[in-house]
């Protein structure tokens, strides 16, 4: 069974530029190639779930520059709703100029553009979709009111949230989530958002029980390679990972918050639709790129079989 979505999130163009190294200051270099895709971790995810065979809609702001029109019918070609997205005149589109140097080392930047103009009013304006939703999905690449906002009506509406805080934001107050479902850092930002250690399983459980005591019911701490762990107020449930030789793990973490909340609208409880994410995401990091190596049902049935 598939649920509906709603997504109040970001996209990006990711400008991805291969290099043999990076310029120093006033100079300029030859670099061997150049790439061109479609990201964002609001995107992302949305696409994911859509993939999955999720009803998304998707709230979100692109420029009014020549990637806009791409943006938005990169998510419609995906089978997302773009309803309540839109251009915001004067605003660039939301970019991440990204270095690859030869080892696999990168650097990135992240230019918000209209990505920063998501307001708590563009929530208000999509509340009737949004309160049709079996689940909303947030990240961090909007302003923080908005997710705060989104956070708020659902809890007044009864809608289960998803808020996977990335990238990692330390004025993040998160006295202001309460009523949120799910938190979903990796072990870095559970480290920064709470200033507390989470080198060992006893730190990781301390750390998301002190953002538990501030109104929020459940957390998921990703790890990666050693898979994740659900925190509730029942106890530790810890999710295996799926071993797999690993090709490109960018988008892993995307892929894996954005099937959750497929398989968790769809009607799967939390831990089962975790085991499936850990899965989506295992298959994923097999294949290249972003949004592209996010499987079908059909693909994911033959790896799980
Ligand atoms: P990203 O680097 O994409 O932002 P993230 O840091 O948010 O990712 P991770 O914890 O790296 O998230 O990955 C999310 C989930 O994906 C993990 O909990 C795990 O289930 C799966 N995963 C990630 N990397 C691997 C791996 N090398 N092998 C198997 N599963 C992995």
């Amino acid at each position: 069974m598939a649920g509906r979505i709603g997504v109040v999130g970001s996209n990006m163009i990711d400008l991805v530029t291969y290099i043999d190294r990076m310029p120093g200051p006033g100079e300029t270099v030859e670099a061997p190639s150049f790439e061109i895709g479609f990201g964002g971790k609001g995107a992302n995810q949305a696409i994911a779930a859509a993939r999955l065979g999720s009803d998304v809609t998707m709230v979100t702001r692109v420029g009014d520059d020549m990637f806009g029109p791409q943006v938005l019918e990169n998510l419609r070609s995906n089978g997302v709703d773009t309803a309540h997205s839109r251009a915001v005149p004067g605003q660039p589109s939301g970019v991440a100029p990204i270095f690859v140097e030869p080892s696999g080392e990168n650097a990135i930047l992240i230019v918000k553009g209209a990505n920063a103009t998501l307001s708590p009013a563009d929530v208000d304006e999509a509340a009737e979709a949004l309160a049709s939703c079996d689940l909303i999905l947030m990240q961090l690449e909007v302003p923080l009111e908005t997710v705060y906002h989104t956070v708020a009506l659902a809890a007044a509406r009864g809608i289960r949230t998803v808020l996977n805080p990335a990238p990692a934001d330390p004025t993040l107050d998160v006295s202001r989530l309460r009523g949120l479902g799910y938190f979903t850092p990796n072990e870095s930002e559970l480290a920064v958002l709470t200033g507390l250690p989470t080198g060992t399983e006893a730190e990781i459980e301390a750390a998301a029980r002190s953002l538990m005591a501030k109104g929020i019911d459940a957390i998921v701490v990703t790890l990666g390679g050693r898979g994740a762990r659900l925190v509730t107020a029942d106890g530790v449930h810890a999710i295996a990972p799926v071993t797999v030789e690993a090709v490109d793990t960018t988008g892993a973490g995307d892929a894996f918050i954005g099937s959750f909340a497929h398989f968790h609208a769809g009607g799967m409880d939390a831990p089962a639709a975790l085991a499936q994410a850990a899965r989506y995401a295992a298959l994923s990091i097999t294949r290249r790129g972003t949004q592209k190596s996010y499987a079908t049902p059909a693909e994911f049935a033959a790896f799980c079989a």
